[in-house]
């Protein structure tokens, strides 16, 4: 979405002039909506370090924030956003609206006008706890399943509670783990989990291993039983740095120019930039990124945009989709069902499993139940074409319907 329509004017007389005199020359001048005087600023202080600002041109960003909402900060971001006309998402950590916590009601309003202006909420869980082993320096944390389960359930309910029930509503339902833990363990995690024998990986390589750990992660797993996508991110503020209260001025200068010096790396298809909207220096740099950002061309995406995009987010490792979760159950019954086909080829010696292996092209041998199936029988697995699926698998419900 083009959000810029304010400075849509100077924006083509910038690429214009550009055209002639190279961006690098820093020929641009953008004004702030709210006639910030830290806007002069940040652009001249770009223009001092000559920074590369070529490649801002319709670099896609969708901006999220997570552990809110807060009562003080939460709604001049959001009101900067709805007045800049950028959609962002919202990960509510549910905690912040439990009974006990002081004015539920002013956040439960916020939420709702989150909704209302057509920006995403999604679910941070409710505690702001890890999902998974996470190491920190003096210890290793991290829910059990049933634990995990309880948090999911409450955050859902708080949600669907302050939002009457529109939470549940949403088009796309989103989930982030609070420090990425449960989709994103660190090389140190994977290896510990290893020596903990909590999952087994096959792969050499961190990359390899935390393919694998997504394929397997419980985590994702319950998120998914909940409907849920995960959504990390791929460009971080690096606000988790800074103090909750708002930092010194020249602090918060060079932040937002390292935010839009990020933004306008042209190696990613889509930035998903993680902002945390408890953090007060966001009051004051949301409004400058996004001003200075559309000014030099930055397209700020809605959530939907973002998630049209998927197949670009998932190659990137940002987004595990409820589809790819349920896709991995699938080929984890595909690798059984080929192994058991292995088996019967191994023992083509005995006539009975020789004659079962020749007829089998498509059917699928259940060593459980010490039989064969036709397409689309089974039980717990649907066999089809000599291969078995889950009952929800795209190829069972087209070529056998949905009678399961
Ligand atoms: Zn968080």
């Amino acid at each position: 979405m083009k959000n810029a329509q304010f400075c849509k004017l100077s924006q083509l007389t910038i690429f214009f002039l550009a055209s002639f005199l190279n961006i690098n020359s820093h020929a641009f001048s953008c004004r702030s909506l709210d006639n910030d005087p830290l806007l002069k600023k940040v652009i001249d202080q770009i223009k001092s370090e000559n920074i590369h600002l070529e490649s801002c041109k319709d670099s896609k960003v969708h901006l999220t924030f997570d552990d809110g909402p807060s009562d003080k900060t939460t709604k001049p971001i959001l009101d900067a956003l709805n007045k800049r006309k950028i959609k962002a998402t919202f990960f509510i950590t549910t905690a912040n609206l439990a009974s006990g916590k002081p004015n539920i009601n002013i956040k439960e309003q916020i939420i709702k006008n989150q909704l209302q202006s057509g920006h995403l909420i999604a679910s941070h869980g409710h505690e702001h706890n890890s999902y998974d082993l996470r190491i920190t320096n003096s210890r290793e944390e991290g829910y059990s399943s049933s634990e995990r389960k309880n948090q999911i359930a409450e955050s859902v309910r708080l949600l669907n509670k302050a939002t009457s029930s529109q939470f549940d509503k949403q088009s796309i339902k989103l989930f982030r783990f609070p420090y990425g833990r449960g989709a994103m363990p660190s090389q140190k995690e994977i290896e510990e989990m290893e020596r903990m024998k909590k999952l087994i990986f096959k792969g050499e390589s961190y990359a390899e291993k935390l393919a694998e750990y997504r394929r397997q992660s419980p985590a994702l797993f319950q998120i998914a039983d909940y409907n849920f996508s995960h959504l990390g991110w791929n460009l971080d503020s690096n606000d988790s740095s800074l103090p909750m209260s708002m930092p010194a001025e020249n602090v918060v200068i060079d932040y937002v120019k390292e935010n839009v010096q990020a933004m306008c790396n042209p190696k990613k298809d889509i930035k998903v930039a993680l902002y945390h909207d408890i953090k007060e220096v966001n009051v004051r740099a949301i409004p400058l990124i996004a001003d200075i950002g559309s000014c030099l061309g930055i397209d700020f995406i809605s959530g939907q945009e973002m998630m049209a995009q998927k197949t670009s987010l998932t190659r990137d490792g940002v987004l595990i989709s409820l589809k790819s979760t349920m896709k991995a159950t699938v080929e984890t019954v595909d690798e059984i069902g080929k192994l058991l086909n292995d088996l019967n080829k191994q023992n083509k010696q005995c006539p009975e499993k020789k004659s079962l292996a020749k007829t089998n092209t498509n059917s699928c041998y259940s060593e459980y139940l010490k039989k064969s199936f036709n397409n689309c029988e089974g039980q717990s697995s649907i066999c089809y074409n000599g291969k078995w699926y889950g009952k929800e698998d795209p190829t069972i419900i087209l070529n056998c319907g949905t009678k399961y």
